[in-house]
């Protein structure tokens, strides 16, 4: 069994898969080609926003997202401690400060009493508050109607990082209409994912989105020879988007079956172990099934029964950021971080992908309900 099957999602849009990549092929410009054009244009009506720049990864949407809003020395930036380390290394690299956030333990992202907190404590230490990025972590979306609301009274940038949440949404809005500027992955793994490296970026505003487009572009002004600012190389490749054009044909029809299986994962699994809790209005792409255990003994207990039945498991995130190595001399909630702290030791992912088949999920909630009835017989 595989955690996420990508060979099955391939057997499905193979044939498309190869006409459009041999069109490439055919036409030759493998940088910024058509197809680019054409992914950005249709990710931007996916997703509702008013603009799409792609670019190379995740990790250079988000260090983009920084640059163009003009993050840098002597700034504070909010980021949740409990993420994948890209939302937090692209701060240092702009030369301002990550300030690590605290995260709900039910949502597992961005906690509003400790944002708070932490934009106050900035002032404290001498760093002005400038931004904050959200984490729509395992594909739900952070709460943006409050985020939104605190970024406004402290004149806050909001810079979403929907690299697990592109196509997730809130009542009527998408990812991509989060913030100032929403970013994306299309890493093979993410929901929508392409066979390399690939990001995006989404916004509202004209002037941020032609600032993105010369940042991914070695600062180009009106003409490619022409440098107005200092920028980078950081672009989707013409074959990435090929491939991205034919998977987001069928994305809205994995989405529902996330959905779906999501859905009978809790109802086998939720009187034993603490189901992801999706807010009324949210929708979650669940680029995890994320399961959390009273305790860690019990969370070994259970992924080793998994893994005795051959069915893979994974720890996101065993280590909060603000324990990491790399990262532990930054500042963070005056308050601690208990609940990173707590369900980092606590949390598993297990299969998720919408080609999960009925004996599939019975077989892992079967292996799941079982284990965790012996290990609370045992204590
Ligand atoms: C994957 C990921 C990124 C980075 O994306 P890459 O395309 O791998 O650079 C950023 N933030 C989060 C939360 C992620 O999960």
């Amino acid at each position: 069994m595989q955690f996420i099957d990508l060979k099955a999602q391939q057997r499905r849009i193979r044939q498309k898969l190869e006409q459009r990549i041999l069109g490439v092929l055919d036409h030759g410009a493998y940088i910024l080609g058509d197809e680019v054009q054409e992914l950005e244009t249709k990710l931007a009506e996916f997703s509702g926003a008013k603009y799409c720049v792609t670019c190379a990864n995740g990790t250079d949407a988000l260090s983009l997202a920084l640059t163009a809003l003009g993050i840098g020395e002597g700034d504070a930036v909010f980021v949740p401690s409990f993420t994948f380390a890209a939302t937090a290394e692209v701060v240092p690299e702009t030369l301002a400060t990550p300030i690590f956030v605290d995260v709900d333990p039910r949502s597992y992202n961005l906690r509003l009493d400790s944002l708070v907190r932490c934009i106050e404590y900035a002032g404290s230490i001498g760093l002005r508050p400038r931004a904050v990025i959200p984490v729509d972590l395992f594909g739900l979306p952070a709460d943006y109607p409050q985020i939104e609301e605190i970024a406004k009274l402290y004149d806050l940038h909001v810079v979403a990082d929907s690299a697990q949440g592109f196509g997730a949404s809130i009542s009527a809005k998408r990812s991509g209409c989060f913030g100032d500027v929403t970013t994306t992955s299309f890493f093979p793994a993410k929901p929508l994912g392409c066979y390399g490296d690939g990001g995006a970026l989404f916004t509202d505003d004209e002037e941020l989105k032609d600032k993105l487009e010369s940042l991914r572009f070695h600062g180009k002004g009106a003409e490619k020879y022409d440098n107005v600012r200092i920028g980078r190389n950081s672009r989707l490749d013409t074959i990435q988007a090929a491939v991205l054009l034919e998977k987001l044909e069928i994305y809205d029809s994995e989405i529902a079956a996330r959905e779906a299986i999501a859905a009978q994962y809790t109802a086998l699994l939720s009187d034993h172990f603490q189901t992801p809790s999706i807010p009324r209005n949210y929708r979650s792409v669940f680029a995890q099934y994320t399961l959390q255990t009273e305790s860690s003994d019990k969370r070994t207990h259970c992924m080793k029964a998994l893994s005795d039945a051959k069915i893979p498991s994974v720890v996101y995130y065993p280590k909060p950021l603000h324990q990491q190595t790399a990262y532990r001399e930054f500042p963070r909630d005056p308050e601690g971080l208990q609940n990173s702290e707590a369900v980092s030791g606590r949390v598993f992912s297990i299969p998720m992908h919408p080609y999960l088949t009925q004996d599939d999920i019975e077989r892992i909630a079967k292996v799941l309900t079982v284990s965790a009835d012996k290990f609370n017989n045992h204590v």
